[in-house]
């Protein structure tokens, strides 16, 4: 069945709003997605009827958080084809899903001359921290590179994957280019040397059935605030067995096994890995919002944004002077990245306020894809479960009378 985004709408408080007396049009999900009232509620029930610390009281409040925060572990276990709940580690978001990695594995068992692998159409978090691991540790970066069309050029994979390659980390799909990456196929590239991979699923796991069994990778990492939850948490799936070896990030309560005055030893993953109290009501409306995908139908959701993917690329297409950006066709996801010359696209983002059309403009945190774009900044018009065809008429409407503000022809 496919997903009426007139229906799902409903779900959405937010999206009953008007801005400047105009209704909302909000295509900026790829930075944040708006909150169904079920995950809202969830959170609020949980501050109105559970709210204590997880692991800690022998009473039942406590118990029922506890219950809830680690029923959730294995909700999420199961929503991504984790065998097994322990491997799933709760983080504040993926940039820091990536830095555990960078962290507590790469730092500690890459060596000077070892090579990291990454691509050109990476976000920041997944080049800054292993910016700092090259100055650390004499670690080599190099970088699988993109075609004209933004897909990788899997035919240039041989000039950059060596038998010095120890970790391959790369997005599943990229928030500019729309890009879904063929997962399956660099990883048995990377296992033909030994590599592990880490996989940056932050702009896969809302939009897409995500198996990291199947995918075959080491880790991978997402955000719940992308995929109708709450900001403050997020997700770092490891193999437990590469989790045990690795070197908790921040230590501290919850982390230890036993704590002398002298020195402390460590619980086995995940717990090794959260220190302190956690987001726990986050918890709860990442929960609600894993039943709220699943009861949509992650097949559908995806179906429904490549759609809005080609129905946006056909609209834009038509405006004089619009470039798209981005493959034309699938494996894609709902983005749509363009220029409109000669307008810079944040007067193309304040002048689409106007109309209370939200999209986004700059670097999109992928500074090294602009340049090879060729471009400084680009406006990004990103879609979910609740964008219809009809809120890219309006943005293209709203294009359209920007470009007669500024005298285009
Ligand atoms: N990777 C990709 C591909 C992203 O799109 C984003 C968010 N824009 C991130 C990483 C970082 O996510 P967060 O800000 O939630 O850490």
């Amino acid at each position: 069945m496919g997903l009426d985004p007139n229906v799902v709408r409903g779900d959405f408080p937010i999206l009953a709003r008007q801005v400047r007396g105009k209704p909302l049009v909000y295509l900026d999900s790829a930075a944040t997605s708006q909150k169904p009232e079920a995950v809202i509620e969830a959170m609020s029930r949980y501050y109105r009827e559970i709210n204590a610390n997880v692991h800690r009281g022998a009473y039942k409040l406590s118990e029922d958080a506890t219950a809830m925060f680690e029923g959730t572990r294995a909700k999420v276990a199961a929503f991504i084809g984790a065998p097994e709940p322990d491997g799933v580690v709760y983080v504040r978001n993926t940039t820091e899903a990536i830095n555990l990695v960078a962290y507590g594995w790469a730092r500690k068992f890459l060596k000077p001359g070892d090579e990291v692998l990454l691509t050109e159409m990476e976000h920041h978090s997944n080049l800054v921290p292993w910016h700092r691991l090259a100055v650390e540790r004499g670690v080599v970066l190099r970088h699988i590179p993109i075609t004209d069309e933004g897909r990788l050029d899997l035919a240039k994979l041989g000039d950059v994957l060596t038998k010095k390659t120890r970790l391959v980390s790369f997005a599943h799909a990229s928030n500019v280019l729309g890009t879904i990456n063929p997962v399956e196929e660099i990883v048995r590239a990377a296992k033909s040397v030994g590599a592990l991979v880490l996989v940056d699923g932050a702009q896969a796991v809302p939009h897409m059935r995500v198996d990291v069994a199947a995918l075959g990778c080491d880790f991978y990492a997402f955000s719940a605030h992308k995929m109708c939850g709450p900001t403050g948490v997020g997700v770092l799936w490891g193999r437990p067995e590469l989790l045990r070896d690795m070197d908790p990030f921040m230590v501290g309560g919850e982390t230890i096994l036993e704590v002398f005055l002298d020195h402390s030893t460590f619980r086995d993953p995940p717990h090794r890995f959260e220190p302190g109290t956690p987001a726990i009501a986050e918890v709860a409306g990442l929960a609600a919002a894993i039943d709220y995908l699943e009861s949509l139908g992650l097949d559908a959701i995806h179906a429904h944004e490549e759609a809005l993917a080609a129905y946006a690329r056909k609209q834009l297409s038509a405006i004089p002077g619009c470039v798209p950006y981005g493959p034309p066709t699938g494996p894609r996801g709902g983005v749509a990245c363009f220029t409109l010359e000669p307008i810079h696209p944040h007067d193309l983002a304040t002048c689409l306020d106007q109309d209370a059309v939200c999209i986004r403009a700059g670097h999109h945190c992928a500074q090294p894809l602009m340049r090879r774009l060729g471009v400084g900044a680009t406006a990004r018009a990103s879609f979910y479960v609740y964008t219809s065809t009809s809120d890219i008429d309006r943005m293209v409407e709203s294009l359209n009378r920007t470009r007669e503000f500024f005298g285009c022809r």
